[in-house]
């Protein structure tokens, strides 16, 4: 991309009101209603889009900062409604449209725009891959017309104002003097024919809104805001141009159990102290079935056990990432009167009568709960 300074003629720290002055001076010279000259029209584009960005002192700034275009740098930018409008469209809006400088008739043909729909999957779902079945609402050809947007048996003609040309011509009295414009004919809307007949399934547009079923394959590994792109199964275009795609967007639903942090998976495992002192074996349920997780005599709380290769498939590559199970052991809160005079015994054997607590130097049993915490929901 040029230098929007440098396509003006400024200085980089031209205030406002140079940048106006010469954007003036530049418009008036390369303005296509006066100046024919090829290449003439490009170079009003380039002047008009650098004082767009340059007379917008945000824009300036982040021009300025970043050497970008706020927009420019999106991925999806243009794609999306809202987004949709970009300098090329208000400038063939006022131009006649059309490639080149805006010569000849527009076409009815379009390209369709692209689609995006959310779709929510089980944390299972990411970790194997799936295939999703889902409801999609797009445009499509209209098979009463098959796209030429005219009522079967019928053509469209040729427009009498504008003689086919899609352009009619007009002399206007402007601060530049008396100059001929060209704008798009009015009674053909720039097209060059008309249709004498639209299609009255789709009302001459060629295409019509449908709902129809797609099975998606999921691969494995997928995260909340990945985006599957389907190509050419968005919007259909006008008057048969080539459909949009489709992007979907995975939403993996929150699990009850287990916790993702990038391939891994976190669960935790609340076992009773009298569990965690002599020892055991637990199965637990994972996404690969049940497993056994051997509790060793003498485990304190946040203590982890990795089993390695039961995460998330990694999306990209193979294999896939561990889980982790965090040890949680469980006081107990209700003693009847056998189970403290036990217990009591027990202290007493291990001379913690009057035991004092010691601070620091152990694992934090809250360890996999400060975790969930910065993880949230995911
Ligand atoms: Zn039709």
């Amino acid at each position: 991309m040029s230098d929007h300074y440098q396509v003006l003629g400024v200085s980089r720290d031209a205030t406002g009101e140079e940048i106006k002055k010469a954007y003036r001076k530049l418009a008036r010279k390369l303005h296509p209603d006066v100046n024919t000259a090829p290449g003439a029209a490009d170079e009003f584009k380039a002047v008009s889009h650098a004082y767009e960005v340059l007379s917008d002192p945000q824009k300036r700034r982040i021009y300025d900062t970043t050497g970008q275009e706020n927009g420019t740098d999106n991925g999806f930018g243009g794609g999306f409604s809202g987004q949709g409008f970009g300098f090329q469209d208000i400038f063939d809006t006022f131009f006649g449209g059309g490639a080149g400088g805006g010569r000849g008739p527009a076409s009815r043909t379009r390209r369709g725009q692209d689609a995006l729909i959310n779709v929510r999957i089980d944390l299972k779902d990411a970790v194997f891959g799936t295939n999703k079945k889902i409801d999609v609402e797009t445009a499509v050809l209209c098979p009463t017309c098959d796209g030429s947007c005219c009522q079967p048996g019928t053509s469209p003609r040729t427009c009498d104002i504008c003689h086919g040309t899609g352009q009619v011509q007009r002399a206007v009295r402007s601060i530049l003097g008396q100059v001929m414009t060209t704008a798009p004919c009015g009674s053909c809307q720039g097209f060059g024919t008309i249709i004498p007949d639209p299609c009255h399934e789709c009302a001459g547009e060629g295409r019509v809104r449908s709902r129809r079923t797609l099975t998606i394959k999921v691969p494995a590994g997928v995260a909340t805001g990945t985006r599957i792109q389907l190509s050419g199964q968005g919007e259909a275009g006008t008057a048969g141009g080539p459909q949009g795609d489709l992007y979907v967007e995975i939403r993996v639903n929150a699990d009850p159990v287990f916790v993702r942090e990038g391939d891994d998976l976190h669960a935790t495992l609340t076992v009773p102290m009298t569990a965690a002192a002599l020892g055991t074996v637990i199965t637990m349920e994972t996404f690969d079935g049940a497993r056994e997780i051997s509790i060793k005599p003498g485990t304190q709380s946040g203590e982890v056990t990795t089993l390695k290769g039961l995460g998330v498939t990694h999306l990209r590559g193979y294999g896939r990432g561990d889980l982790m199970v965090h040890v949680q052991v469980e006081t107990p809160q209700k003693l009847d009167a056998e189970q403290e005079e036990l217990l009591r015994r027990l202290a007493e054997l291990r001379g913690e009568q009057c035991a004092e607590g010691r601070v620091g130097g152990t694992s934090s049993p809250g360890v996999f709960a400060k975790l969930r915490d910065r993880l949230g929901n995911h």
